[in-house]
Parts: C-alpha cells; structure tokens; sequence
C-alpha cells in the first residue's frame, strides 16, 4: 500500500496491530514500574538535549520505535518512587476510556454530540455532589482542569452576588474575593482574568501552621469595604497547594453566610478525601459551601484532565454565561442539563466522564476511599519517619500526602541549608531515581513530595531519606585538594 494515503491512515490490519503491541508495551510498563522493577522514575535531560532527540527521531528515527522512546523520555508515575507533584497515577481502565473517547470523538458541546458521556456525567456529578453533602436541588459538570473549573466558579459566584451584571454591562464597581495567601495561583489569575485587579484579591494571612487565619476575617472585609471594594466570595483551600494543609471550612462558612459572600472550596487536589471514611472530616463544613472543585487527575486515579465543578444550588451553574436563564425557575423539570456547552467555558469538550463512570461501577466509592485514605496515612507515617530522624526537619505536620521537609546540619546558617537542599534536589532529579519536588516556604527552601502513587511503600521512603543523606555528605564534603 501507498504511504500518505487515505487508505494508508485507516488501515485497519495496521491499526489492531499497533494497538495490540501498545496495549502489551503498557501493560509491561505497569508491571515494570508499579513494581519498582525499573532502575530509575525519570530519565531527565537538559531541555536542549530532548529537544535534539525528538528532532533527530523525526528525520532519522524508527516510526515503529515511537511508543517506546515515548514511554522512556516521560517521568513514571506509575512507579513507587514518582513521589513528586500532585499529578496522580491513571488507573489503567482508565487509559482505555481514554483511547475509546478519543477514537470517538464526541465533542459534547450540545446534547446529540456525545449523548452517553452527557448522561453519564449527570450520573456522576449527582453522585458527587451527594458525598459532598449537597441536597436535591444541586448539579455539577465536568470540565478541563481545577484552574478553568475555579474561574468558572468565581464567575458563577459574581454573577450571583454582584450588584450589576458585569456579564451584561461590564465592571462598573471594584469587585473583590477573599482567599489565603497559601491558596493555588489560579484562584489570583481567575481574579485578574474577571478584571479585578491587585485591590479585588484579598489574600488573608495563614497562622503559622499554613491554615487561613479565620480570626482576620472581619478585619480584612472591613477593610476592603472601606476602600469601597465589594467582596462578593471567599475561596477556602483544601488543601492548599504547596503545604497540603486544609481551610477551616466550617469558620469560613460561618462568615460566608454573614456576610451573604458565595463560599467556594478548592478541592482541586483533598477534595477527593469526601470518599475517605478516615478523612472526609478535614472537609467538615464542604455541604455549606455554594459551589467545590474536585479534580479527577490528582487523588482520583484518572488521566488529565478531568474535573468536578458541583453547585449546592444547580440553577447557578446554568446563569455564569447567559444573560437570564428565568425559566428554569420556573420549569424545572424543563432543565436543559443536557446542553453541557451551556455551563462549561469549554465548548467542545473531551468525553471525560468515561472515565469517572467506569471506575465508579466496577470498583465503586470504595476504590477512592481506599486510595485517598492509602495515601494520607502514608503521608503521616513518612511525617513519624522524618521526625526519628535529626537529620531531617518538617516544615509542618501534614493534613493530607503532601510533606515539606528538608535535609538539617547543625553546622550549617540558614543561606547555606537553602543552598544545599536546593542542590540535593537538583541532585535527585539528575540521579532519577526518585522524582520529588521543592517549595519555599517564609524563605526557607524544603524539599517537597506528594505521594500520589498507592505502591510507594515506607520502605521506598527510608532509602530516600538514606539517599538524601549520601548526597548531602558528599555536597558537604570539602573539595578535594588535588
Ligand atoms: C492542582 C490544583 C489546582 C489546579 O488544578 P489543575 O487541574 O492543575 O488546573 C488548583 N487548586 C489546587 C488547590 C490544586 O491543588
């Protein structure tokens, strides 16, 4: 057959022949990696390096090398040692709803272009919003990501709680959100995209354990009153980003309701603890909330991108991107909740609920519990392991799987203790080995991981700390004399 035709691109012999051997090269992976078989978690080159490999494979390489070279250049994190950002590790069924929804290509803008993908997102949104806590009258979407789905949120909240319709007639007063100061960049860049500028992000301080500090709630708010800002939202993190730690959700419900502010949750990364028995208390005060974000990529075992947007109060969702939407007051039962184009910023969509639907009915809420809560005690006995060790310090106890620590010598001032960690992380990051991160934290560099991967065992975590410490004494050991 020809190459560069039409025939050539549908062949059907060829496509089951590369779907097979792709299927079996997965599975292979799977086993080499969740079983900690391979050597190393990522293979990292310099920017230009890769850069120069994938230029010289497109002119020179082996087309039927490409899965493999792809599945070498990319960070594992389906092994025990990726134990770096909060990207979680697919559950392999959920690969192949990947694969069937990208064959099929539903764009589920309106109803008739993806009717199984809008019915099964009704099913799941429902079902999450039910363990969130919310009652009848409650409806979420699915949509790409935590960043889009928090701006989708802070538009539905001002369009509910601004004075004017800024939809409409533009921004015509300074609006104002109130959020940590610990709280995700997005939840800022969302403000600023709605144009409310540096005086419309209230960022309230954390205590010293990284929580909100509710008690300057009042203060903050009169504040921006005065300076004639109208707070129209509060934003609680659980967790936030870079220390884990979770909002007191309860307190900030509390002043939501009191001051009549729309309270959304970010639970882009712990929202998913609503499925952890153990856990799902670090969320107390989430069914007071009008609208949460839970991200299916991070805790949930799905691929990216996929995430919940659930509303106490469902009839908000369908207002953020029209002028009225009266009549579904009025006819409920008329409720186009099927035109999921109407309430998503997306228009065309991917078919994400494939993913969430399956796990849920072959493994049901159980498989998230079991994950969330796997995870979470991981974190706690990684924090006891850290603490045993004089060698390691925390920035703080953890709430949930993520950690801050760093490596501590007694000998050492604060600039170079900095130095060091960052040069320990560079290190680790070249080895390959392990795959963590870093944060800085009040000016203090720690070492950072969350642990995504339900194989990381507490042995996986002690020759890191072993390993932490080599690389250390050898950073710190003087220059050879030569
Ligand atoms: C990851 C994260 C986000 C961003 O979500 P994406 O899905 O990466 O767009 C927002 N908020 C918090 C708290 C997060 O952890």
């Amino acid at each position: 057959m020809e190459r560069n035709t039409m025939e050539s691109l549908y062949d059907q012999r060829q496509f089951r022949e590369m779907g097979h051997r792709l299927i079996d090269l997965l599975a292979d992976h799977i086993a080499n990696t969740t079983s900690g078989k391979n050597p190393k978690t990522i293979d990292w080159a310099e920017p230009s390096t890769e850069l120069e490999s994938w230029k010289d494979f497109f002119n020179n390489g082996n087309a039927d090398d490409f899965f493999e070279k792809v599945i070498q250049r990319t960070t594992h994190t389906h092994h025990p040692k990726y134990i770096g950002h909060q990207v979680g590790v697919p559950a392999p069924i959920t690969a192949l709803t990947g694969l069937l929804a990208s064959l099929l290509n539903n764009g589920m803008a309106v109803y008739e272009m993806g009717m199984s993908p809008t019915a099964m997102e009704r099913i799941i949104t429902d079902h999450i919003c039910k363990k969130v806590g919310y009652g009848e009258t409650s409806r979420g979407l699915l949509t790409s990501g935590g960043t889009l789905a928090n701006l989708t949120a802070l538009l539905s909240a001002r369009k509910a709680k601004a004075k004017h319709n800024v939809w409409t007639e533009g921004s015509s007063q300074q609006l104002g959100i109130m959020v940590s100061e610990e709280a995700h960049y997005c939840v800022d860049r969302a403000a600023r995209i709605m144009g409310l500028g540096d005086q419309g992000i209230i960022k309230v301080p954390v205590t010293k354990d990284f929580t909100m500090d509710t008690s300057q709630l009042e203060n903050y708010h009169a504040k921006a009153l005065e300076n004639g800002v109208h707070v129209f939202a509060i934003v609680g993190s659980a967790p936030s980003t870079a220390t884990g730690i979770y909002d007191d959700l309860e307190a900030i419900a509390r002043f939501a309701k009191e001051k009549g502010l729309w309270f959304h949750v970010d639970g882009a990364h712990g929202g998913a603890a609503i499925f952890s028995k153990k856990y799902k208390h670090l969320l107390a005060g989430i069914e007071k909330s009008d609208s949460v974000v839970i991200d299916g990529h991070k805790m949930l075992m799905m691929p990216t991108l996929t995430t919940a947007l659930l509303y106490r109060e469902g009839i908000h969702s369908h207002t953020t991107f029209v002028q009225k939407a009266d009549y579904l007051l009025t006819h409920t039962d008329e409720e186009d909740w099927y035109n999921g184009g109407k309430r998503t910023f997306e228009c065309t969509k991917s078919m994400m609920g494939l993913h969430w639907y399956i796990l849920l009915k072959l493994y049901g809420d159980d498989i998230f519990d079991q994950n969330v809560t796997k995870l979470y005690d991981l974190g706690k006995e990684f924090a006891q392991l850290i603490h045993s060790d004089s060698n390691f310090e925390l920035a703080i106890e953890p709430m949930s799987n993520i950690l801050c620590f760093r490596y501590v010598a007694p000998q050492l001032s604060l600039e170079q203790l900095n130095s060091l960690n960052q040069s320990i992380r560079q290190q680790l990051l070249e080895d390959g080995e392990f795959y963590m991160v870093q944060t800085q934290l009040r000016g203090v560099h720690y070492l950072r991981t969350s642990l995504m991967n339900p194989f990381t065992t507490m042995e996986h975590l002690g020759w890191l700390l072993e390993k932490i410490k080599t690389l250390a004494e050898k950073l710190m050991a003087p220059e050879p004399t030569l």
